[in-house]
């Protein structure tokens, strides 16, 4: 999309950095310019109109004026503030904080403005948000690996949770190896990649299709961790793929 010289547009912060003497760097990702680094210029005097908006966990109206390297933020207004029920509990903290990280990389790895994956992070920091007022065990890693797993599979990147990834064969296989492509049986399965929990796989597949378990097994919190450590570890794997490849592009 061309940029106009002056554009507006929903944005959230995912990362700020110091520069020069009073200005700050804040990389958004918006809903229709995907990526965008901007100067907040004077945002840290104490007179700022708007630089205390500029921060993690809010959804933003931002006005941004085009320029060569960076666009200039103009105005932001808070439309929602998510930092309430998340800054207070450190699980809800660290999960924001890596919905965060993984959609910048999303992003600089998927190239696009499609609004799909902005929306999909502020649908997780709502939920992370109101996780505080939920009754009962709390598992914030759930809302990051849903979120993981449907914005991968939105970049063509599911994972197979059934069948085995490498000769189709159905499962429920035991092993997960993210270069084959997911869950693998015990013919395919490249020696030391790692056992797992059949029933963290259909954890897994029901997250990604936006599904609930019927009963809850006593093994959750188990079953919980490992779905959090499959899907980061085959996170990790596509994104230095992906990443490397524009790398190869910018050649
Ligand atoms: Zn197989």
């Amino acid at each position: 999309m061309a940029r106009r010289p002056s554009y507006r547009d929903h944005a959230v912060v995912v990362r700020t950095y110091d520069f020069g003497e009073a200005d700050r760097i804040i990389v958004l990702l918006t809903r229709a310019h995907g990526l965008v680094r901007g100067v907040a210029k004077g945002v840290r005097r104490a007179k700022s109109r708007f630089g205390s908006r500029l921060q993690p966990f809010v959804l933003l109206d931002v006005q941004l004026y085009s320029g060569r390297n960076l666009d200039t933020i103009t105005a932001a207004d808070t439309l929602e503030f998510f930092g309430a029920g998340i800054i207070e509990v450190w699980e809800n903290y660290t999960s924001a904080c890596a919905v965060l990280e993984s959609a910048e990389k999303l992003a600089v790895a998927h190239y696009g403005e499609d609004p799909t994956l902005f929306d999909a992070v502020v649908q997780a920091l709502r939920e992370l948000q109101e996780l505080k007022d939920s009754e009962g065990e709390q598992y914030p890693t759930l809302i990051v690996d849903r979120f993981l797993l449907q914005a991968m599979a939105h970049e063509g990147w599911s994972p197979s949770l059934f069948n085995c990834a490498a000769c189709n064969n159905p499962g429920p296989h035991r092993s997960f190896h993210p270069g084959h492509g997911g869950a693998v049986c015990g013919t395919c399965r490249p020696p030391g990649s790692p056992r797992v929990h059949p029933e963290t796989l259909h954890l897994m597949w029901l997250l990604l299709h936006d599904s609930e378990l019927d009963t809850v097994p006593e093994n959750f919190p188990t079953l919980v961790a490992e779905a959090h450590q499959l899907t980061r570890s085959y996170l990790q794997w596509h994104l230095e793929r992906s990443i490397a490849s524009l790398k190869v592009m910018d050649q």
